[in-house]
């Protein structure tokens, strides 16, 4: 069946530029230095991004806002409470595993373990 438009195909398929007619092959997008599926002009450089990523390029923009966070006391240690946005946008799934330091007297910097696919 010729023309069967699959999510698969249309992710690896090469589509005209709606800016400036050019040739838009698949290719990674970044938001916020997270790549993502979508095509890049090769004439202007105008970037789409695939729709299947869109919500997490729209998560990864709203865990942009700072937003204030409890820090507690739990028996000998301390808790912080990440914000639903934040843990939407790094697709955590927990119970999960980070590595944590210290940038300045006022940043903590957290990197989140993936889990190997
Ligand atoms: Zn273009």
């Amino acid at each position: 069946m010729r023309g069967r438009l699959t999510a698969k195909r249309l992710e690896t398929a090469t589509f005209i530029c709606t800016e400036c007619g050019g040739r838009s092959p698949p290719s990674k997008v970044y938001v916020e230095g997270v790549p993502l599926r979508g095509w890049r002009c090769r004439k202007c450089g105008y970037e789409t991004i695939s729709q299947r990523d869109m919500e997490n390029a729209l998560a990864l923009l709203q865990a942009r806002k700072e937003e204030r966070m409890r820090i507690a006391k739990r028996g000998n240690s301390v808790m912080i409470t990440l914000p639903r946005t934040v843990v939407k946008a790094l697709g955590l799934k927990l119970p999960g595993w980070g590595d944590v330091s210290l940038a300045d007297p006022e940043t903590i910097i957290i990197k989140v373990r993936r889990a190997k696919a």
